[in-house]
């Protein structure tokens, strides 16, 4: 991971990826990061084949009195975190670099977007945020941006300021990411006491109250707000700010929920300032039941299930989850630490110790990048030791268990397409589509020679190919844990005779066709 502490750097970084002609992804945080940065972090690692992550706690966004001074600051571990999550530059700079002398220009985002919720008690954040992201966004150029949801009013200043100075990019919301007990997540909540904290869980049971509401009918803003304020009314130690119904992207207050509401809190518990809200969407109600589809491919080695599994993601603007490149991240590992491949019990150990991360690659030879433990294996995985072994490694249980439950944490929003040899008949077993791609020996001996001169590889006799293929499909549909076999409602189709071309056409053809959409 490259380290950028100046602008100079930052522009280096992004004038490389911009020759790859690879999008690159941005999330901006001010450090003391938790599992809410982690998890923007991870998303935009899974969506971009290269990834910025800025550092900056800014003077900017701070009011005369407010916490800049004492705002937790934690350098060392925000950095090691983005490491292990695959981080491809740290951006570090400076108040003096962000701000260099002279530096005299504020975005001001418009009074209706500012000056209602927090605005009111927090004069100038907003105008600090607009011009600290307007000036990061135009330095990074990111294809996407993440922001959380848990800064409602931040995503709604950003989205317009990104709209009306034309930034480049999409701006990205993911969900807010809460503690076990509720709480969301929060580099403030290290000021809580216990008490405080306790009395601060009033906040998410206020949100909890009125979201259930709203999934009963109810739709006016007297009930929903009313209710919230009563939750929160119930802990004395928690004085309340405000309790709003307001448009998500105006910001105007609601008298009742049509398009969508955002309803919004703001709170101290003690000294500690705190924010939450809920989205009331008729559009997320309708989505709680059905999840947007989940491809399985399944099919031997060299079928071209990746190839297609990539393509179809492209063309219906998927997520594509490369679970063999995770196979073949702990059969790296093992071989680094010398464990041999008949381990099981050691294997397994070590699959639940690895951090692995997945980002979409940029050039033909490497479709996808590879982190282990925060360094980068996107080559070493593809090379021949690990694909000799990776068939062994993978047949023990414990290692599948481990994989197969980050798999399913992975594509559990749907919208996703995996390929392997188990997925439609073990890790989703009830994707909307399963695919079974098959071909001959000698076609996919052919297919393995051409892909290794494609990466400058030298390529061994094509009968030794067609031997290792044959051993590999031996070891895959004898193995004892979820062998290779093709589900019951998987369709089965034969590449042999279709270029690829030919097959993703064939294969987003039968998409439509079964999932009655286009
Ligand atoms: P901050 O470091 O507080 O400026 O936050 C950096 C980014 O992380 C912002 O886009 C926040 O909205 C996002 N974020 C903060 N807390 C959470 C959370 N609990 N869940 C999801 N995103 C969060």
């Amino acid at each position: 991971m490259q380290v950028a502490k100046t602008v100079a750097e930052l522009t280096a970084f992004r004038q490389e990826v911009e020759r790859t002609g690879a999008d690159l992804g941005l999330v901006m945080t001010m450090g003391a990061l938790h599992a809410g940065h982690r998890s923007l972090i991870a998303r935009a690692r899974r969506e971009n084949p290269f990834l910025v992550v800025s550092l900056f706690v800014n003077p900017r966004q701070f009011g005369p009195g407010e916490d800049y001074d004492r705002y937790p600051r934690t350098l060392a571990a925000d950095l090691d975190l983005c490491r292990i999550e695959g981080v491809d530059c740290a951006f570090v700079p400076s108040v003096d670099e962000m701000y260099p002398p002279g530096f005299a220009t504020a975005v001001l985002p418009p009074s209706t977007l500012t000056e209602t919720l927090c605005g009111r008690t927090r004069s100038g954040h907003f105008t600090g945020v607009a011009t600290v992201v307007t000036r990061v966004i135009n330095l990074v150029r990111p294809a996407r941006a993440y922001f959380g949801q848990k800064d409602a009013q931040q995503v709604a200043v950003i989205r317009r300021v990104a709209s009306d100075l034309a930034l480049p990019g999409r701006i990205v919301v993911p969900p807010t990411v809460r503690d076990a007990d509720g709480l969301a997540l929060s580099s403030r909540n290290v000021y809580l006491s216990a008490d405080e904290r306790r009395a601060a869980l009033a906040i998410p049971r206020a949100l909890g109250r009125a979201d259930a509401l709203y999934r009963e009918g109810v739709v006016d803003a007297a009930a929903l707000v009313g209710a919230a304020t009563e939750t929160l009314a119930s802990e004395a130690e928690l004085a309340v700010e405000y309790v709003a119904l307001v448009d998500p992207d105006t910001l105007v207050p609601l008298e009742k929920v049509e398009r969508a509401g955002l309803l919004a809190i703001a709170a101290r518990a003690g000294a500690t300032r705190l924010i939450d809200n809920t989205l009331l969407d008729p559009v997320q109600l309708g989505r709680t039941s059905a999840h947007p589809p989940i491809i399985a491919i399944d099919g031997p080695a060299g079928a071209g299930k990746s190839t297609l599994a990539r393509r179809l993601a492209r063309a219906l603007g998927f997520l594509y989850i490369d679970t063999g490149a995770m196979y073949r991240a702990v059969t790296w590992k093992a071989l680094q630490e010398g464990i041999p491949p008949d381990a099981g019990e050691r294997l397994a150990d070590l699959t639940r110790r690895l951090a692995i991360r997945l980002a979409p690659g940029y050039r033909e030879a490497y479709p996808t990048r590879v982190w282990v433990d925060g360094e980068e294996v996107t080559r070493a995985v593809r090379e021949e030791p690990v694909t000799r072994q990776v068939s062994a490694v993978s047949a023990h249980p414990g290692v599948r268990e481990e994989l197969v439950r980050q798999q399913r944490a992975l594509g559990r929003q749907g919208g996703v397409i995996l390929d392997g040899r188990d997925i439609g008949t073990h890790v989703f077993p009830d994707a909307e589509l399963k695919i079974y791609l098959t071909a001959s020996v000698a076609v996919r001996a052919r297919r393995r020679a051409e892909d290794l001169v494609a990466k400058g590889l030298a390529v061994p006799p094509i009968e030794t190919l067609e031997a290792h293929i044959r051993e590999r499909d031996h070891l895959d549909s004898t193995r004892s844990a979820a062998p290779l076999r093709k589900a019951a409602d998987a369709v089965e189709v034969a590449t042999d005779d279709r270029s690829i071309d030919e097959s993703a056409a064939y294969l987003l053809e039968l998409y439509r066709q079964r999932l009655g959409v286009g």
